[in-house]
């Protein structure tokens, strides 16, 4: 035990993805599940002295009106899972966590998500984005004084915002400063009001997301002023670590990709809020621009998401690769992947917790670009191969081992 104690703020904190980190936490803590699906667990991180499961404690931010064991039980009834016995013995646990999780935001968030909202959030919706921001940092401070926590870890696991202004997108951090102060408004999204609340607690920020979230130059200014590490967006899961691993592939044996279908259903909350063509663009856009990038030309397209209800938290992504190979001749790779949405997030989501806390620990500040295999549109990195972007993570977990 290193004695050491660090705090988990969860933004979006009774999601799918959030409880099933909170489960796999606890399960993880009493010894009732094995380590498979988490990275941090292999043999190139052992000399980092990660923190133990004991050493984290849970809190968070959430706007819908819910708890732990309600939205457990859920997962377990539609989507078949958390083993009754392992709920059985976290119930206790996850009772005592609701009582960390206070009311989010809805700054900026669109029409999708506010029809979500419940009566604890809505009661905050006139509140001017200088006044969330003061709210939000009080419940982190508030939260790391009760529990006597050396550091808190902010992660974003909400659901997707719209796509922000290009005003947003092009201010500095004296402009949103000024706008937070006068209580003007401001055109950032709640994911990126989080973020300011952390950074004003020297907090680090994690953002699973595709929302903004640090990603805005105004963020980057805030977080090295003070010091603090950041990384985002969007957790590389499923369908898009496919085309991260085949796109090299192709590249490599100088075959041409004409065209790149993906067809994605699945049927959780995050479908429903991404059925929402505002909200799909940007999870639509973090999905597509991997290819370009990797190919080095731009094959022909689509990117299909479809919630359909039925399918719960598992999704299918069917892709078909069109492809010409030598003497101009076509052929075809199809995958269909079937994950459980939850259960794949969840693990990366606690091996991201764990190397932020490490990261923070080495006193370093600025975008963690270290850690780009873990997301689609990875912040600091212009590497879009996942095989590439791992070894980065293998270099980093050799200098840190190193130091001791
Ligand atoms: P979810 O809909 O189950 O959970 C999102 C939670 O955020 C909900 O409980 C919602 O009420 C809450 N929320 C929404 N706006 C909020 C706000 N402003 N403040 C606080 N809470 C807010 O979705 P999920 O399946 O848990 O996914 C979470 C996020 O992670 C989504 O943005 C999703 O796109 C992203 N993501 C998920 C995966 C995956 O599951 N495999 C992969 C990559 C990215």
């Amino acid at each position: 035990m290193s004695g050491r104690k660090t705090g988990v703020w969860l933004v979006g904190a009774w999601g799918g993805v959030a409880t099933t980190v909170v489960a796999g936490l606890l399960a993880l803590k009493r010894g009732l599940t094995e380590t498979t699906g988490l990275v941090t667990t292999l043999p190139p991180f052992d000399k980092l002295g990660l923190a133990g499961w004991d050493e984290l404690v849970i809190g968070g931010h959430e706007i819908r009106d819910t708890n732990y064991v309600a939205e457990a039980g859920q997962l377990h009834e539609q989507s078949h899972v958390f083993a009754p016995a392992m709920m059985q013995a976290i119930r206790e646990d996850l009772e005592a966590i609701d009582k960390d999780i206070r009311p989010g935001t809805l700054h900026g968030v669109g029409p999708k998500i506010v029809s979500l909202a419940g009566v604890d959030a809505l009661h905050h919706q006139s509140e001017s984005a200088g006044a969330a921001v003061t709210r939000l940092a009080a419940d982190m401070h508030d939260f790391q004084k009760r529990h006597q926590l050396d550091k808190v870890i902010v992660v974003n696991v909400s659901s997707t915002e719209p796509p922000i202004s290009d005003e947003a997108r092009t201010l500095t951090w004296d402009q949103v400063e000024q706008q937070l102060v006068t209580g003007a408004a401001c055109p950032l999204p709640a994911s990126s009001l989080y973020a300011i609340a952390a950074f004003r607690q020297k907090f680090p920020y994690v953002n699973f997301t595709p929302s903004a979230g640090s990603d805005l130059p105004s963020l980057m200014e805030f977080a090295l002023r003070q010091k603090v590490v950041h990384v985002g967006r969007d957790g590389k899961t499923g369908e898009t670590l496919m085309k991260a691993v085949l796109a090299p592939m192709f590249a490599a044996r100088n075959l041409k990709v004409m065209s790149w279908v993906g067809h994605n259903i699945f049927g959780n909350l995050d479908g429903k809020v991404l059925d929402d063509p505002v909200n799909k663009a940007n999870k639509v856009r973090s999905k597509d621009h991997l290819l370009t990038e990797i190919l080095g030309y731009k094959p022909q397209t689509l990117v299909s998401i479809e919630y359909i209800e039925s399918m719960g938290d598992w999704k299918t992504a069917w892709d078909h690769i069109h492809f010409k190979g030598f003497l101009g001749t076509p052929m075809v790779l199809q995958f269909t992947w079937q994950g459980c949405d939850s259960l794949l997030a969840a693990p990366l989501v606690i091996d991201l917790i764990r190397l932020t806390e490490r990261e923070a620990r080495r006193g370093k500040a600025g975008v963690m670009s270290h850690l780009a295999s873990f997301f689609k549109s990875p912040m600091g990195c212009d590497e879009p191969a996942f095989a590439l972007q791992f070894q980065e993570l293998r270099q980093w977990a050799e200098t840190v081992s190193a130091e001791g």
